[in-house]
């Protein structure tokens, strides 16, 4: 399969057919444990949290989405990131971007300060963070691009030159690109993170983390943290993605095609102050983003010419795009992340990385993309 297009092998790895009864979609294997011939004697599967065949399959299709020997497949995102936190020594230094996931924010900032110290930068900006890691010299550089909410792009080729003089590991947190627009492990990076509950599952019923990388020795480290710790991912959630993953490749280029329709009618709309998408022109970033990325996404971010109040109006008056955080499903949702995702990250913080009371982000569904600007439409009608 390796020589297939990724349309192809998203369908096909993983997806063979049962070996025992021919049934062409895989069995759920929906088991905790697995009977042994004779002590320790069995078919490589021994304990549901630390294999289950239906999970390997999803493992297996993941690896071959990122060009990666290995991944693993956990509870959440976070799980993953939690991870790869363990796998580095006590006392640990890390340089993480200035405008990850809230999520990723809290746990960097608040659980995990007792063992490993932490900087925040702007890896976007390569003079300062090659300051930055000759000063601090991290054991690990944390990416996130683009970023959640203000889609600020760090060049993961450049970064990860940097890091490796360093010997720095770099992961790069890829949720928002999906693997089918973005692969940065060919680009230098050692470790590949998604939250598979966004566009990976794309589906908005799942809750799930993936980690893909090529080295056998962040593997054995991985492995061991994952069954020790015990975030495994259910048969079940893993068989969700394995079907939900199958239209991964047009499920992105339809989110693409209305996020570039929609990013336009908000760059020419009255009451919208600036729109930030990479796929326009206007982004800041739009030559890099053309340059690492095989296409620009579904998220957008905008600011709305108002305030809090301006905010509210609009986002009581959506009725297609959903209020809800999260995003990457087939469904479009509109998020305030000052209140809603960012939240755990402190005011004065938000305000200098941007994220203020105006701030807008919109995951880009896959429904017909007039019936979505006649939504937002009448939302601005209301403000
Ligand atoms: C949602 C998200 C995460 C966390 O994933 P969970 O599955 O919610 O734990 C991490 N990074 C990004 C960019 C996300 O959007």
């Amino acid at each position: 399969m390796k020589n297939m297009k990724f349309e192809t092998r998203v369908i096909h790895v993983g997806g063979e057919p049962d070996p025992t009864t021919g049934a062409i979609m895989p069995p759920i294997y929906q088991t905790s444990t697995y009977v042994q011939s004779s002590p320790g004697e069995h078919k490589g599967y021994e304990y549901t949290r630390s294999h289950n065949p239906t999970r390997t399959r999803l493992e297996e299709c993941l690896a071959s989405l990122e060009n990666a020997k290995h991944c693993f497949v956990t509870a959440s995102g976070l799980s993953a990131s939690t991870l790869i936190m363990h796998m580095l020594p006590k006392g640990s230094k890390i340089i993480c971007g200035d405008d990850v996931y809230g999520g990723t924010y809290r746990l960097f900032a608040k659980v995990f300060p007792d063992i490993h110290e932490f900087k925040f930068v702007d890896t976007t900006d390569l003079k300062n963070l090659e300051k930055e890691i000759q000063a601090f010299k991290p054991a690990l550089v944390w990416l996130e691009t683009p970023t959640n909410p203000l889609l600020k792009i760090s060049d993961i080729a450049a970064v990860s030159v940097l890091a490796k003089k360093a010997n720095a590991l770099v992961v790069v947190d890829n949720t928002f690109m999906s693997p089918f627009f973005q692969n940065p492990l060919d680009q230098g990076a050692d470790i590949v993170l998604h939250s598979m509950t966004k566009f990976i599952n794309g589906h908005s019923d799942v809750v799930g983390g993936a980690m893909m990388f090529n080295s056998d020795e962040i593997r054995e480290k991985i492995f061991f943290y994952q069954n020790a710790i015990g975030p495994c991912h259910s048969p079940f959630d893993s068989w969700l993605v394995l079907r939900g993953i199958k239209t991964l490749a047009i499920r992105m280029k339809a989110h693409e095609q209305n996020a570039f329709k929609i990013s336009n009618f908000l760059e020419n709309h009255p009451k919208v102050e600036k729109v930030v998408y990479p796929g326009l022109k206007s982004h800041p970033q739009y030559e890099l983003a053309k340059k690492q990325m095989k296409g620009f996404g579904g998220m957008i971010t905008f600011f709305l010419k108002g305030g809090i109040n301006e905010s509210r109006r609009f986002l009581e008056n959506v009725k297609l795009f959903a209020l809800a955080e999260s995003l990457g499903g087939v469904e479009s949702l509109v998020d305030h992340p000052a209140i809603m995702t960012h939240a755990s990250i402190p005011k004065a913080v938000r305000e200098q990385l941007g994220i203020h009371d105006n701030l807008i982000r919109l995951s880009v569904g896959i429904e017909d993309s007039d019936d979505l600007m006649a939504d937002l439409e009448y939302a601005f009608s209301k403000v």
